[in-house]
């Protein structure tokens, strides 16, 4: 039996982006508590990301920004750029 909403693991990202509400969250939290395939699927992505996280300064390209920001579509780089200022 796996049937989990499709719905989940686009949560686990917006809470690793930081984007999740509460209400989301707690979604989110609620089903990994019931369900084991996405409690070590969350596990892993997060293991992940800290992973990247923690070898990111070693290395840490000087373009490496650069070069995200180019990869963003011009809209989302605009949006997020009102945001900030
Ligand atoms: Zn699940």
């Amino acid at each position: 039996m796996n049937t989990c909403p499709e719905h989940i693991v686009h949560l686990m990202h917006e809470y690793l982006d930081e984007e999740i509400s509460q209400e989301q969250e707690k979604e989110l939290k609620t089903h990994l508590q019931q369900c084991e395939a996405c409690k070590t699927h969350f596990h892993e992505l997060k293991k992940t990301i800290a992973l990247v996280q923690s070898t990111s300064h070693i290395q840490a390209p000087s373009d490496f920004t650069a070069n995200v920001m180019n990869r963003l579509p011009k809209e989302k780089k605009k949006a997020g750029m009102n945001r900030w200022f």
